[in-house]
């Protein structure tokens, strides 16, 4: 699913852009199929919201006909208490003439009513109404609508000219609001032995947020025998990427057993391109998102040395072999490392000077932790 970002809110596709196509060709095939032959009929749309349907309105009507434009303002009259609504932009003599009026969405008919009102003053031949949507549970007048594209659930929408203070008129489908996102869900990030999995577990607690790690959701795997372990093993053995099909459809299968949670610190995860855009999508789908990558900065020589000290101790055989320590780094700066770009290019890397005591580097994490 789709999910766009306007302002500070989320929107989700809605009605794609191959169904309004549709539905704007329906439109104008039953307003010239109801009008007299030769009719020229004068289409005004409403500014700014219809700018678009109009446009692609017109080009779907099949028969000479007019396009103009109106803005409905309202301005204080001599008496401040008194608001008077005009429009702007009616150039044209209208005496005798059929006129559509083009709408984006009609919702209570507030607006439409109005504008009415003074077409009505205007001896017309005929005034008919045209809305690509509209919300009937809304609707609070008689007027009745001639031409309804698509009637809608009295959600937010934007998109195909309609905005949110301004954003989103260029989306070419149209959006609903969707709800906020409630996670706080982060990437702690770094080069092997950087310390991820000794932060992750201090700053699960500290924000209560669920810890994931994909190294330790394979050791777990490998020491029970599972299909999967078995799999992951002569990878990880290696210091080689366990391939991304099978890494990713386990990591999803991990957020999925916790429903309702925090958030999500993800260690270890992802470790290439396409699993963070497989990541992006996921989390989209449910209405949430990656707040920022955290990263922790040390020197590969540094590292080396760390794990091999941690290997006297972790019981994990690619923390003892240096050849396989140096692959690990060949894995991640050939194919890991480019995911700081990929979150940078968003504004959400943050990188953290990793060398330090755990207590000194918990705290330069958790500085970000708390903007996020
Ligand atoms: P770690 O405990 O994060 O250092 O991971 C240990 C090993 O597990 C890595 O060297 C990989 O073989 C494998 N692994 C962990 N996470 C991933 C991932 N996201 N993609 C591919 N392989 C992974």
């Amino acid at each position: 699913m789709k999910i766009t970002k306007l302002h500070d809110l989320y929107f989700k596709e809605f009605v794609s852009k191959n169904d309004i196509a549709t539905i704007v060709k329906q439109l104008a095939l039953q307003v010239k199929k109801d009008l007299p032959k030769d009719e020229v009929p004068l289409f005004i749309g409403i500014l700014n919201g219809c700018f678009v349907f109009a446009a692609d309105f017109v080009r779907e009507f099949n028969g000479d006909c007019e396009i103009s434009f109106v803005k409905l303002a309202s301005y204080e009259g001599t008496n401040s208490s008194e608001k008077v609504k005009k429009l702007i932009g009616v150039n044209e003599d209208l005496s005798d003439r059929t006129v559509v009026i083009l709408e984006d969405v009609i919702d209570t008919g507030t607006t439409l009513q109005e504008i009415y009102e003074i077409f009505k003053t205007k001896n017309l031949k005929e005034l008919k109404i045209a809305t690509l949507f509209f919300k009937p549970d809304v609707y609070k007048k008689e007027l009745p609508i001639d031409y309804i594209g698509k009637s809608i659930d009295d959600a937010f929408i934007v998109g195909y000219g309609l905005d949110y203070n301004g954003y989103g008129r260029n989306l070419p489908a149209v959006y609903q609001l969707t709800t906020k996102p409630k996670m706080k869900n982060i990437v702690l990030f770094g080069p092997p032995g950087a310390g991820k999995g000794t932060q992750a577990t201090v700053l699960k607690d500290k924000y209560n947020l669920v810890h994931i790690s994909t190294g330790d959701v394979f050791r777990y795997n490998i020491k029970n025998g599972t299909e999967l372990g078995i799999l992951a093993k002569t990878y990880m053995d290696a210091g080689n990427l366990v391939p991304d099909e099978v890494t990713i459809s386990m990591l999803k299968a991990e957020v999925e057993k916790n429903s309702d949670v925090n958030g999500f610190i993800f260690d270890g995860f992802p470790r290439t391109q396409s699993q963070a855009e497989v990541l992006d999508e996921f989390l989209a789908e449910k209405g949430e998102r990656i707040n920022g990558m955290v990263a922790l900065e040390v020197s590969e020589d540094l590292l080396v040395e760390r794990i091999l000290e941690r290997g006297k101790t972790s019981g994990r055989s690619d923390d003892t072999d240096e050849s396989k320590i140096r692959n690990r780094f060949n894995e991640y700066n050939t194919k890991t490392a480019v995911l700081k770009d990929f979150y940078e290019d968003k504004g959400t890397y943050y990188g953290v000077n990793g060398v330090g005591s755990i207590e000194e580097i918990t705290e330069r994490l958790s500085d970000v932790f708390d903007t996020l």
